[in-house]
């Protein structure tokens, strides 16, 4: 029978006190080493392992948005001592080849020199979970390797996110939804008498059976802003560790110069018992931690602060779509709206929850498509910027 949610960490852990180390200084590698060294690995040996880094894009690793090779060496080198089999596996975005994205990011170089695994999680079929607490939802297809290791190990990058605020090691075990059901997530209604976003709360029922057994941050290069994939990188210099994701979450927040309690899938989850997020309930060595606080920019409430003459229109659109109109917003936006304030002036469309839009909406993606009649429309899952460009000038040439 299938799991209905991941077994409790086999890491001694104290949870209503939970521990988190941070580690500083230039070597990602040894930060990585340092950071983990203060946890017993005992519990790991004989067990398989799978690290769950952020490789969701084809991006080079100093551009802040995968997890740095470097702090992935350093994971599977400190597992691999402590007697355990280590395999690195990710589903990426929609449109994205897992193993390229390995070797973009420079994961795939790391591994191969030590003979460790990479697993395209995409590759097989999916399990079904069900999620007895879930509110908005209660099922999920799971990778089958999410639920087939002993121990998961949760390795995002410190990066503020458009929709949900920070993505960090809660956020980051989406990447074990299998292949398109992590959009599904995007797109859920919201719920009737419940004020917080639809994708907030399915972010921590998904905590409630998706919780990492030990969570390692990487904030070596970071991103700020328009997070998670068209802000700007920050460096930090700085790793985290730590068993409770939620703790080890808190923490970062708190580096990143954001408070945990204001991100709101940490603060349901915490809520609901999945982990802590209060800073007096959370032992963070060593004791001049906060030394490596920057704070980081937050992500604009809308697009349109970085493209004035544009205003997007954006309900529940997923990250692969929003990736592409920055794409193309920057590539093409300023020979197009930036000189000629009377073209300045249009709106574009993406996500599936619209219940009507004005006319001549660019509307970008099949989640738009019912909006297609009259309106110049682009098709894809996600589409390509290029076809926008093309969509874009034949419509209002
Ligand atoms: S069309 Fe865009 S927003 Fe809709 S599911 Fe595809 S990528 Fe996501």
């Amino acid at each position: 029978m299938a799991k209905t949610a991941l077994p409790p960490t086999p890491f001694p852990m104290d949870a209503s006190c939970p521990s988190v180390f941070v580690a500083s200084g230039d070597s990602p590698y040894d930060n990585t080493r340092n950071a983990l060294e203060k946890i017993d690995l005992a519990p790991a040996t004989g067990k398989s392992v799978l690290l769950k880094p952020n490789a969701g894009r084809n991006v080079e690793p100093e551009k802040g948005v995968t997890t740095h090779p470097q702090v992935v060496a350093a994971a599977i080198d400190a597992f691999t001592k402590a007697g355990a089999r280590v395999a690195v596996g990710e589903s990426p975005i929609i449109g994205v080849d897992t193993l390229e994205a390995f070797a973009h990011c420079g994961i795939a170089a790391v591994a191969q020199e030590r003979n460790c695994p990479l697993i395209d999680m995409d590759a097989r079929r999916c399990v079904k979970m069900q999620i007895p607490d879930g509110i908005a939802i209660r099922t999920l297809k799971v990778c089958r390797e999410i639920l087939e290791f002993d121990i998961i190990v949760s390795m995002p990058v410190m990066k503020m996110h458009m929709h949900t605020g920070v993505t960090l090691a809660v956020k980051n075990m989406k990447g074990g939804l299998w292949r398109r059901s992590k959009v599904d997530l995007h797109m859920l209604p919201p719920l009737p008498g419940n004020d917080a976003k639809t994708l907030d709360i399915a972010i921590a029922d998904m905590a409630s059976v998706l919780r990492p057994h030990l969570a390692i941050i990487d904030g070596t290069i970071g991103m700020e802003g328009l997070g998670p994939s068209a802000g700007a990188p920050k460096r930090m210099d700085v790793v985290l560790a730590g068993i409770d994701a939620f703790a080890a979450d808190a923490v970062a927040c708190e580096l990143m110069g954001v408070s945990a309690r204001d991100i709101p899938h940490l603060q349901i989850g915490a809520g609901r018992g999945y982990g802590v997020i209060d800073p007096r309930k959370i032992r963070v060595a060593p004791d001049n931690w906060k030394d490596a606080r920057s704070p980081f920019e937050l992500p604009p409430e809308n697009l349109s602060i970085e493209f004035p003459g544009v205003t997007v229109l954006d309900k529940q659109s997923c990250s692969a779509c929003q990736s592409t109109l920055l794409l193309f917003l920057r590539r093409y936006g300023d020979d197009l709206f930036g000189e000629s304030p009377e073209k300045a002036q249009i709106r574009v469309a993406i996500g599936k929850g619209h219940k009507s839009l004005p006319p001549h909406t660019l509307c970008i993606g099949n989640c738009t498509a019912e909006f297609k009649d009259g309106r110049p429309y682009i098709a894809g899952c996600p589409p390509v910027a290029s076809e926008i460009l093309k969509a874009y000038t034949e419509y209002f040439k």
